[in-house]
């Protein structure tokens, strides 16, 4: 197939009149489309407005995508003990895998193509088979959750570390290696030393497999586990091994210096889910900083129930305007930068080399954005216009592993009847 339209390559380098050849799973050539035409004959065409990278979304709770306005307004321990977390702990198997399929198609109908995905504590075989039929790329992690936790959801350490490690072995590599594993503490407040320790053994113990969790969100976790340990958070996490190039963690708004530097020279990977931020007001990541600093910063839109959107176009602009008036400086967190976050940089962070950009022997994860559209009339800059003015309904088109995966429908699942599904089981647990 030829994809052709203004290819976005990278964050720095555009084609216009520019096509993608895909081969199999991969990219065979991008370049000039008249010239890739003559070369590719037999190739099937189609032409989109503008041809991009699948976007990466760093931080995302598929299974929390029945609780999309369910605690809107509220504040955040609020909203976690008494709203998200008796949901998740409410979901049997079939409201899991439900919920999970509904957030993975609104991702791709909206452009991402990759997630790395907090799921729960239970149930979490049922979110990587809904991976694998809605095709989506991802690393996903059963929650690990041995303290503070609510009725339902607490665990014995032990007991939590060897279903993950089931789990790894399970689909650690599955569906050609698109789906992969992190390790997944909820955050430092709800897991003990043991429980965070363990985590990191076992991923250790796992070629590839990652650690993703929360960190320093908000202030009261942060002064919680200063409590606990004595040390500021990121100190406590490194402490117990779980800071390093394996490691992703979100949010990472409220953070010293020392911290910083931590996360700098470990090579910790941080995503920033601005939306979720304002939403639950729990503040302004400091990612002109961290950039400067060269730490490693994706974009995640964090969970229906906080954002309440998986759009990663939304969440683009609202990374900049944020990172732009918490500087009081238009010129932080340019277009470039944030089309960045939000495709290389999560490929980064999630541990897929070859993913992120539009190059030739790169995994074919690519999207068709249509731009037949009053708000895309008309394009001086092509980086500007996904970033401030695309939603993720102008996606038309999005291919994950050389496999079309939507093309204004989903041609291997049925949208309806999961959206069907969806509504039953959210009426189930509001009714409960
Ligand atoms: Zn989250």
């Amino acid at each position: 197939m030829i994809l052709s339209g203004t290819v976005v390559v990278d964050p720095s380098t555009v084609v216009d009149e520019g096509a993608v050849v895909v081969d199999g799973s991969t990219i065979a050539a991008v370049g000039d489309r008249a010239d890739l035409l003559e070369r590719y004959p037999d190739h099937e065409e189609r032409a989109f407005g503008v041809v991009a990278p699948g976007l990466v979304g760093g931080h995302v709770h598929s299974v929390q995508s029945l609780g999309r306005g369910i605690a809107d307004d509220t504040e955040l321990l609020d909203w976690l003990f008494e709203s998200v977390l008796p949901m998740e702990a409410s979901l049997d198997a079939e409201g899991m895998r439900t919920a999970a399929e509904l957030g993975y198609l609104e991702c791709l109908a909206s452009g991402t193509t990759t997630v790395i995905d907090h799921l729960s504590v239970h149930h979490a075989d049922q979110a990587f088979e809904a991976a694998g039929e809605t095709g989506i790329r991802g690393v996903l992690g059963k929650v690990l959750m041995n303290r503070r936790s609510p009725a339902g959801l607490e665990e014995d350490a032990d007991a939590a570390l060897a279903e993950s490690e089931r789990l790894i072995e399970r689909y650690h590599g599955a569906y050609d290696d698109r789906v992969r594993y992190a390790v997944t503490p909820r955050f430092a407040v709800s897991c003990s030393e043991a429980c965070l320790r363990g985590a990191r053994e076992l991923a250790d113990a796992h070629e590839g497999v990652r650690i993703h969790t929360h960190a320093s969100e908000n202030r009261s976790e942060v002064a919680t586990v200063e409590e606990d340990t004595g040390m500021r958070n990121i100190h406590w996490l490194d402490e117990v091994g779980l800071t390093g190039e394996d490691v992703v963690l979100a949010h990472c708004v409220w953070t010293d210096e020392s911290e910083r530097d931590v996360l700098a020279e470990t090579g910790t990977h941080v995503t920033h889910c601005p939306s979720s931020n304002m939403k639950l007001a729990s503040g302004v990541a400091p990612v002109a900083d961290y950039l400067d600093r060269g730490i490693n910063v994706a974009l995640g839109n964090d969970g229906p129930p906080c954002n309440n959107t998986l759009d990663a176009f939304t969440e683009m602009r609202q990374a900049s305007l944020l990172g732009k008036v918490d500087d009081l400086d238009p010129t932080a967190v340019p277009a470039e930068a944030v089309f960045a976050m939000a495709t290389r940089n999560g490929a980064r962070a999630a541990g897929f080399d070859r993913v992120g950009e539009l190059r030739e022997g790169w995994k074919a994860d690519v999207v068709g954005v249509d731009t037949d559209l009053e708000r895309a009339t008309p394009i001086h800059d092509v980086l500007s216009h996904l970033v401030y003015a695309a939603h993720g309904d102008d996606v038309s088109f999005t291919m994950v592993d050389g496999e079309v995966r939507y093309d204004d429908g989903f041609p291997h699942v049925d949208a309806e009847a999961v959206r069907r599904r969806a509504r039953a089981a959210a009426r189930e647990f509001a009714d409960a």
